[in-house]
């Protein structure tokens, strides 16, 4: 075929998959599992109800619910970070405040609704809502407690151990200098207590930013009956990294019903691949654990660079269109982008 067929050949067979990507949006409960959208909100005061546009790869500001909406996204675990410079105390008083007021803003909005459950979620699809599953990064926001419920946090529904440092919980994985002087390995005493009292209150845990020590601390000793989680990570399977995880996490993971979601930041997909990076990661898990295990965890407003085709959530259709253009089964994508986040919060959260 000559290069000038080509082109408006190619051209016509990617528009007919991005509709097709488009309609299967339409009837998939798509959830992200790590969006950090609650950052912008609380540092410059982003409205997430109204539009915005970014002509350009920006740090933040590739979601808001119009937006979402428009890309086919559903719901999201939208994540309250902890700032770990601040003093334990002040860290549990931050933590009350930013739960109350994420849920403050979520019920002021037509769009979203505050989602802690599996039928709560089911309902917010119905009504055309956002399902906005709170969620926590850094689970030294509970300061001197070790029990989300007693924090005042009985809706968050998961949360990370750790997130960029290492706490008095556990050891994070970016390979901070000097980090075992002043910080566990793996997971501490106090951390075991915490994933106990998680398992009890059913938050589900979860291991991105975890030291591989802390990761295979908390196999060795959480409820296996409970999913595990993942939430936003690349394999190092297709890109060695320290934010990364092996094959073998993957198989501890899938051997507890739980998901992995692929994150959007190329530094740990592997530079200059975009899009196709991440689905080369979701393949990977497929490939290694089976499709039950893969999901979307994009990153998306924590302060990461996605490549040009994913630089907003109205994108998203993009990217589902890559999964069918692989051959994928609309039964796989679909999993991918819902169904699999969807059974383990009926596991622990019916
Ligand atoms: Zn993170």
């Amino acid at each position: 075929m000559s290069p000038d067929l080509a082109g408006p050949r190619s051209r016509a067979v990617a528009d007919e998959r991005t509709s097709e990507a488009r309609a299967l949006l339409q009837t998939t409960a798509a959830v992200d599992l790590h969006l950090d959208t609650f950052i912008p909100t609380r540092l410059f005061g982003y409205d997430f109800d109204a539009t915005h546009a970014y002509p350009f790869r920006h740090l933040i500001g590739h979601v808001d619910l119009p937006r979402a909406a428009r890309g086919g996204l559903k719901g999201g675990l939208w994540s309250i970070t902890t700032n770990p410079f601040r003093s334990s105390s002040s860290r549990l008083r931050i933590f009350r405040h930013n739960v109350a007021r994420l849920r403050a803003l979520v019920e002021g909005s037509r769009q979203a609704a505050w989602v802690t459950t599996a039928t709560a979620f089911a309902a917010a699809i119905d009504q055309g809502r956002h399902a906005v599953i709170p969620v926590v990064q850094g689970a030294n926001c509970l300061g001197p407690l070790s029990s989300f419920r007693e924090a005042g946090g009985a809706d968050v529904v998961s949360a990370t151990l750790v997130h960029l440092t290492s706490s008095n919980l556990g050891e994070t994985s970016t390979p901070l200098p000097g980090k075992h002087r002043w910080g566990p390995r793996g997971l501490s005493a106090r951390g075991h207590l915490l994933v106990e009292s998680m398992n009890a209150e059913k938050v589900l845990i979860d291991l991105a930013h975890a030291a591989a020590s802390t990761f295979w601390d908390v196999v060795a000793v959480h409820d296996r009956s409970q999913p595990l989680l993942v939430t936003h990570t690349g394999v190092s399977g297709v890109f060695p990294h320290w934010r990364n995880i092996d094959d073998a996490q993957l198989k501890a993971v899938a051997g507890t019903g739980g998901v992995i979601g692929v994150i959007f930041h190329p530094g740990f997909l592997g530079p200059g691949l975009g899009l196709s990076a991440v689905v080369a990661h979701l393949a990977h898990i497929v490939d290694v654990v089976g499709e039950d295990h893969a999901a979307l965890g994009s990153d998306w407003d924590g302060f990461i660079t996605p490549p040009a085709e994913l630089k907003d959530v109205t994108l998203l259709p993009g990217l589902v269109a890559a999964m069918l253009q692989r051959g994928w089964s609309v039964e796989r994508v679909k999993k991918i982008l819902g169904e699999n986040f969807l059974r383990c919060l009926r596991a622990v959260r019916p």
